[in-house]
């Protein structure tokens, strides 16, 4: 497990963001809302009940965006990891499809945010979802279909093999389904941006502030920081991500964090870019073990991919991540990886939201298993209208069932990692 120290682990983004100065100050005694964790969906979590009068305290044991947030693909994409169909089992079809719209208008919130703020952000569009394998690429007819029939979107768009080349230089994929209004930016530069949005709003932000637990009581939670001081507030937001172990055992036990990786490689020179990437959008597969990619500011290409389920980062991982890149872009061989870092997302075990509360005081949102800057803005907004007296969304998904991990965290890594080891030979033959 990744554990989180003073300071941003290396990466391509922390080598390109200025943050601003550690935010030391202890947080109040009282406030009506903590939020643990200092990710995107605290930080959404903070601006919204700010915004609505809260006195809110942000408390994130490392730096904000030490986690996921802060070092992700930067694939901005609507929708949810499990897919709609998953979702409309378990939510039933009403919600699912207004769901599908919340999403949509996640993404256009994340938009208006950058805008009003002037968030450079190195914000870019369009997005490609692309098949490996020839049988694959039914499911991207499949996702237009459902666009278009459940929620009335036109815009996303089949390109064949013929026309892919427009999209992406590479022999590996057959066929693209191109959405253009999703898009990819620096999700570290972007936190910055959410971070100063939540804080005008008149939320307080304490970085270092490592949270060990709480503890409920008759009208109130009162919330343990491991430097042996304490706070008290009405409502407690559980924004801790694949990290919540030592916060809350019982959550813990619903998500497994799975390692995840990025590797960078050297600047490559905007003509080269261009020529992968033609529109400068982002991508990623439809495999099971899925790999993304999107070129940077700097002209670099930006690769995601692999996992590993027991634990640690893959020996010489800058060597492990260029094989997966020249896989999918034979013309770069030899090519240097300057940068190679791994973070660890928070997976379910049938991969669905576990998103609720424990009466009118605790609230939480887990389980992006890897797909979270729309959905955190969605579980945002869907927690927070509770929080402010409007509970019906949060119950329904409150009332998924997400079951432990069987053996905890070990056993279920175990029988994970067997799992997709099947599913990578699926994705193989
Ligand atoms: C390598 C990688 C690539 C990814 N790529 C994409 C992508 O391209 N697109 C996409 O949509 N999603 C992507 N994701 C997923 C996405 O980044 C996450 O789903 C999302 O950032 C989760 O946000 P969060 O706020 O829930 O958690 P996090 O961002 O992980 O934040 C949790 C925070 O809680 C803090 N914390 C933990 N314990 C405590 C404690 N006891 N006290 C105080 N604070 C604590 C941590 O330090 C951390 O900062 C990727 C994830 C990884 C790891």
């Amino acid at each position: 497990m990744f554990r989180g120290g003073a300071d941003y682990p290396p990466s391509w983004y922390a080598a390109t963001a200025s943050p601003p100065p550690p935010r030391t100050t202890p947080p109040p005694a009282e406030v009506d809302v903590a939020i643990v964790g200092g990710g995107f969906f605290g930080l959404y979590c903070a601006l919204r009940l700010a915004q609505a009068g809260r006195r809110v305290a942000l408390l994130e044991a490392s730096r904000l965006g030490w986690g996921g947030s802060g070092r992700n693909g930067g694939q901005l994409v609507p929708g949810l990891s499990c897919g709609w169909a998953r979702l409309r089992t378990a939510l039933g079809a009403q919600l699912t499809a207004e769901m599908q719209r919340e999403s949509q208008r996640a993404l256009q919130q994340i938009r208006a945010l950058i805008a009003e703020r002037a968030i450079d952000c190195e914000l870019a569009d369009g997005h490609v979802e692309v098949a490996v394998l020839e049988r694959r690429v039914r499911a991207l007819h499949d996702a237009i279909d459902e666009a278009r029939r459940d929620w009335g979107d036109t815009r996303l768009r089949f390109v064949d093999r013929a026309e892919l080349g427009a999209y992406v230089d590479s022999p590996r994929y057959r066929a693209g389904l191109f959405d253009p209004d999703a898009a990819h930016l620096h999700p570290l530069k972007y936190l910055f941006g959410v971070a100063a949005a939540a804080e005008a709003a008149g939320a307080t932000l304490h970085e270092g502030c490592r949270v060990a637990g709480y503890r409920e009581l008759a009208d109130g939670v009162r919330v343990q920081l491991s430097d042996g001081a304490s706070l008290r507030c009405a409502q407690l937001v559980l924004a801790a991500g694949a990290y919540v172990d030592r916060v809350d055992p019982r959550l813990a036990a619903r998500v497994l964090p799975v390692g995840s990786f990025i590797g960078v490689t050297a600047p490559l020179g905007e003509a080269a870019c261009r020529q992968l990437l033609p529109g400068n959008h982002a991508v990623y597969d439809n495999q099971f073990i899925l790999e993304y990619f999107r070129t940077t500011a700097d002209h670099r290409l930006l690769f995601g991919g692999r996992c590993t389920y027991l634990g640690g980062t893959p020996r010489r991982l800058a060597d492990a991540m260029r094989t997966n890149i020249v896989r999918a872009f034979p013309q770069l061989r030899g090519v240097a990886v300057d940068y190679a870092w791994g973070g660890h997302i928070d997976v379910t075990l049938r991969r669905l939201p576990d998103w609720g509360r424990r009466g009118d005081r605790l609230y939480w949102a887990q389980g992006f298993c890897g797909h979270g800057m729309v959905p955190t803005r969605i579980a945002a907004n869907v927690v927070t209208e509770a929080m402010l007296g409007e509970p019906t969304r949060l119950d329904a998904f409150a009332a998924i069932v997400n079951p432990r991990f069987p053996g905890g965290e070990r056993v279920g890594a175990l029988l994970q990692a067997l799992g997709m080891s099947w599913y990578r030979l699926r994705d193989r033959v």
